[in-house]
């Protein structure tokens, strides 16, 4: 038997001799990084990603370096080809990957941009797997989901470990326990924990509290269960993070210390809270970030000086929920309107900017299927500013126009994001220039007047997928205008893109010279990324998603001049700036 400590170091490739099997990437230093493991019984959706990045959050505070980790059950690749009906928004990273909406939880909490090594898919590791099986690296071994495919899990770990230099990070498994496809990802961890050896890894167990409303009480035999699937496993968790609709009560917890195992002091509330923000402050209260620094034994590393002044600026922002001065509602025209997490990115630079201007917005979903040249004004009703999102295919598009030209007729501050955007200039080409067939071939490839057609860089890979233009670019914004303003007079801005089609660069001079300006433009290519029309109260659109890089303390300028403009549009007499001036209250 290899001793614990030496368990990494013995066997650090495949070998035909032993039964460990421990592949372990180049400076990887044992010991460096420790692991929060984040399971979720009872149900999905409970908030793992939640949880996990408030609690990577007090981590940083205290100066600690975080790395998280989404591990996806699923059997995609990425999630670009996922439904955001049905699994919520795609988030894209900057560098290009497309994943998970969680991985957008982290990045606004953290304040910090991830990359593809934060996101693991089960496609992405039985590809792996079966890559390495074809080139011969497993050296005769017959190849098996026990050490093979679990050894792969634990290597990306390990990799970002040694890539990010992380004190921590925290793993997140998607799902439930119990769930098939996730099984492996739970022994995987298991493995971790007994090759890394005591105070490595730190397993938390987020679970649901019933409250059956014709019982009138907390009931939690569902969690007692679901634990005990965990610990079937071979895992015991370390904390226990309750979820649940009111604070969880001593009984409840009482009967879940029982029986997992856990202290009371790690058998914590975690019950619904008005804002997400306010969830660190939860977990801070609960002792709960010590507890995990003395499960892990590294108390000495923390700066506490440091937490204090994190924490002093979080809650200056935090106190500012709930005081609001105003209050506006912005349109969303969107086709996933009932599903409110496949604009979850969009719905939190609003919350940002509310929270940062001191203003209630509320958002009034339209649905624009049905929408109309007539018919606009009466959906519009009542809205103080509109965002058309991105969107993909031809449902709804027509009703979008309809809103845009309403929007830039009526002085309504308007906000196109993407396809937005892509509609703004159709509605512009075809009601300023004068080109009644102007449409984008995505909807209508015969259109007289292809003002937005497919990139044409993409259009030499088109077929082959992943023809998509994907994460983060510079953006040149020109000097003089809004945007420029509006972003502090830099030259250049950073945004995240996700888009197929773009402006045709042969229509720009007519679109010029009708008045709209393109303030935003690609660094090399005729790529045009953010337009205003200069005499409206706020019309401005952009190619890209900057929704996807708002972050509380410091909101999306484009979204903030969309709130600013709207509050202007309600409250004439407010003192609220122009919105080319407002980014300048979150430097
Ligand atoms: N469908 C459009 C394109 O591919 C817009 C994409 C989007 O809104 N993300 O360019």
């Amino acid at each position: 038997m290899i001793e614990e400590n030496n368990l990494l170091a013995s066997v650090s490739e495949t070998s035909t001799d032993s039964e460990f099997f421990f592949p372990v990437p180049a400076g990887y230093k044992k010991g460096k990084t420790r692991f929060v493991v984040v399971m979720g019984t009872v149900m999905s959706g409970l908030g793992k990603g939640i949880f996990s990045s408030c609690l990577a959050k007090l981590m940083q505070d205290k100066g600690l370096k975080v790395a998280p980790i989404k591990l996806e059950g699923y059997l995609n690749i990425d999630s670009g080809t996922l439904n955001p009906f049905r699994h919520g928004e795609v988030f894209v990273l900057d560098d290009g990957m497309e994943c998970d909406m969680d991985l957008g939880t982290y990045e606004r909490m953290l304040g910090q941009n991830l990359s593809r090594s934060n996101f693991c898919t089960s496609g992405q590791i039985f590809s792996s797997v079966l890559h390495k099986e074809r080139h011969g690296d497993y050296l005769g071994r017959d190849v098996q989901l026990i050490p093979h495919v679990t050894g792969e899990v634990k290597l990306r770990l390990r990799e970002l470990a040694a890539k990010s230099a992380a004190d921590l990070i925290f793993v997140e498994i998607g799902g439930t326990v119990g769930d098939l496809e996730n099984a492996y990802f739970i022994e995987a961890m298991r493995e971790l924990a007994y090759e890394e050896g005591p105070n490595s890894c730190c397993f938390v167990a987020l679970t649901y509290i019933l409250e059956p409303q014709a019982l009138g009480e907390q009931k939690s035999k569902a969690a007692q269960l679901g634990i005990r699937q965990l610990m079937q496993t071979g895992v015991q968790p370390d904390i226990v993070a309750c979820r649940a609709k009111n604070p969880v009560s001593e009984t409840a917890r009482q009967k879940i210390s029982i029986y997992s195992n856990v202290p009371m002091n790690r058998v914590i509330s975690m019950h619904d809270s008005a804002s997400i923000y306010t969830i660190p402050a939860m977990l801070r209260e609960s002792g709960l970030d010590f507890e995990v620094l003395r499960l892990l034994k590294i108390e000495d590393r923390i700066d506490l000086r440091n937490e204090r002044k994190a924490w002093e600026k979080w809650c200056d922002f935090t106190d500012k929920i709930g005081q609001n001065k105003y209050d506006v509602t912005i349109g969303i025209t969107g086709k996933y309107t009932s599903v409110r997490d496949s604009y979850a990115s969009i719905i939190h630079a609003i919350e940002h900017c509310g929270i940062g201007l001191g203003c209630n917005v509320k958002l009034k979903w339209i649905d624009t299927t049905e929408l109309n040249d007539s018919n606009a004004a009466g959906a519009l009703a009542g809205v103080d500013g509109i965002i058309v999102p991105g969107g993909f295919g031809v449902r709804g598009t027509e009703g979008k126009i309809a809103c845009i030209k309403y929007a830039r007729e009526n002085n309504l501050p308007f906000l196109g994001i993407c396809l937005g955007f892509q509609m703004a200039v159709i509605e512009y080409a075809r009601n300023v220039c004068g080109l009644s067939g102007a449409n984008s071939t995505e909807i209508d490839v015969k259109c007289a007047d292809p003002v937005i057609d497919i990139l044409p860089e993409q259009k030499k890979i088109e077929g082959l997928g992943g023809n998509m233009r994907l994460g983060g670019n510079d953006v040149i914004l020109k000097q003089g205008t809004g945007a420029w303003e509006l972003y502090g007079k830099v030259d250049s801005v950073r945004l995240r893109f996700r888009h197929r089609y773009e402006v045709d660069p042969k229509y720009i001079e007519k679109l010029e010279k009708a008045g709209m300006v393109f303030s935003g433009k690609a660094p090399k290519q005729p790529i045009m990324q953010i337009l205003e029309i200069p005499d409206h109260p706020y019309f401005v659109g952009t190619q890209a998603h900057p929704c996807l890089t708002s972050r509380p303390l410091k909101p999306e300028p484009m979204f903030a001049g969309l709130v600013a403009a709207a509050i202007k549009r309600r409250f004439p007499e407010s003192d609220i700036e122009h919105w080319t001036k407002v980014n300048r209250r979150f430097e």
